[in-house]
């Protein structure tokens, strides 16, 4: 999960009126004006902005970027699945092509065939989700717009589009979801199209197949449904984009649904089984691991961001919520309630964060903290 924005807007905010009527903003970005046709999701003392477009990107806007701002009285309105589609196409390069499913729009130039296989695989993902939830008493509602996937043919094409927003890393991460655009963005691993057009034929099934039976394709398929989980949670009410959800909580979400099961064909089935990477990189962390270290995950994201740290932080996230899924489900859930009502661009300090944990899982740290180590180290 991604996260480009500067946030750097004035700590008090205060949330936009009723009403949703539609704005234009024109603003400076880096050396050239802008134009935005939108709504305001939420307004900065200082008038700073955080403008929503009507494809569901979020954009914070500094008051020295803002040129000019004007209201219209027509109301504000997402756009519709058709309109979305072409607005998409019109945005991507040439030589993309869209796919529909109940709640994907998938923008591939790779074969249909590996565009097909995200859908299902993303649909799956998305009932399996949506009734993990409500079998533990959370229903999660409907993403307002389709929930948008753009797969890339190949590294080439896939960099020059990521860039501007992963920099350096367009060479080294496969795909990602971002909390600016709502977009999660990839690359087709198994070369389905390259393959395809070797042959004169577009890249099939049964080479898609052949390619995630190897190893090394647990990764990729564990990559792609954790970014899909991360979306998911973000657009049906389980998380509030840009609130303060603390990333322990949100990454450990999708590491828990992320394991694949390459025993199936189709890549994925189960949730919640053992992760076998996360597990092995917990059990060898608790050797150096702080005894703090519980209330460090809770109330601070650096770990996570930090290179050096952020594999021990990602695995300690997993099997805290393992372990409070398997132990703890129904605090978990009333935690979980909390954490989703957070309004975007609120920040909480480590005591709030801290002080909300306790009151769902309880004031004794130290218990929780024993009983969590003793039943991981009990997992094989
Ligand atoms: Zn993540």
């Amino acid at each position: 999960m991604r996260c480009s924005m500067a946030l750097i807007l004035s700590s008090c905010l205060v949330a936009a009126g009723p009403g949703f009527a539609v704005e234009r903003v024109v603003f400076r970005h880096h050396d050239h004006q802008r134009q935005l046709q939108g709504r305001v999701v939420v307004e900065a003392q200082d008038g700073g902005l955080l403008f929503q477009t009507p494809d569901d990107a979020l954009w914070a806007i500094e008051p020295d970027q803002l040129v000019r701002r004007t209201r219209d009285d027509a109301p504000f309105r997402l756009y519709s699945r058709d309109k979305l589609s072409q607005k998409l196409l019109a945005e991507l390069p040439d030589g993309f092509d869209v796919l529909a499913t109940a709640h994907y729009l998938i923008c591939y130039n790779t074969s249909r065939e590996y565009a097909q296989w995200c859908g299902s695989l993303f649909e799956r993902l998305y009932l399996a989700f949506t009734n993990y939830w409500g079998r533990r008493g959370f229903h999660l509602s409907e993403p307002a717009l389709p929930l948008v996937a753009i797969v890339f043919a190949d590294q080439a094409s896939y960099s020059r589009h990521t860039r501007p927003e992963l920099g350096e890393l367009a060479n080294s991460i496969p795909g990602y979801y971002s909390l600016t655009t709502n977009r999660m963005t990839m690359l087709d691993l198994t070369g389905t199209s390259r393959a395809g057009r070797a042959r004169g034929r577009s890249g099939g099934q049964a080479q898609i197949n052949r390619i995630l039976a190897q190893p090394e394709a647990e990764r990729t398929v564990a990559t792609i449904i954790h970014e899909a989980t991360h979306q998911i949670a973000f657009n049906c009410g389980l998380h509030t984009r840009l609130s303060d959800c603390p990333m322990w909580f949100s990454e450990g979400i999708a590491l828990y649904f992320e394991t694949p099961d390459l025993t199936s064909a189709k890549g994925w089935k189960s949730i919640g089984a053992i992760n076998r990477v996360h597990l092995a990189q917990f059990q060898d962390y608790l050797h150096r691991r702080s005894p703090d270290a519980l209330a460090v995950l809770i109330t601070d994201d650096k770990r996570f961001r930090d290179p050096n740290t952020s594999r021990d932080a990602y695995c300690e996230a997993w099997a805290l919520t393992y372990y409070l899924m398997s132990r703890r489900s129904k605090e978990y859930v009333t935690y979980l309630r909390g954490l989703a009502r957070k309004k975007p661009l609120v920040w909480d300090d480590a005591a709030t964060r801290l002080a909300e944990f306790k009151q769902a899982f309880g004031e004794d740290l130290a218990r929780l903290d024993s009983d969590f180590v003793k039943f991981m180290t009990t997992l094989r």
